[in-house]
């Protein structure tokens, strides 16, 4: 069983969302709160796709 957790919050979520946010170029999982906060104003921002459990 998949089970993935937001990088940022640590809480479990239905849809996932795959994006770069930092320098380092490593793909992480967030959860759609965590998305809108951290892409605003974020010149490293990056979309990766939708993850749905
Ligand atoms: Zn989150």
């Amino acid at each position: 069983m998949r089970e993935k957790h937001c990088e940022i919050c640590n809480n479990s979520f239905p849809t996932m969302f795959r994006i770069q946010y930092k320098p380092n170029k490593i793909w992480v999982f967030v959860c759609e709160t965590c998305l809108i906060s951290v892409k605003e104003n974020n010149p490293y921002y990056k979309y990766g796709g939708t993850w749905k459990k």
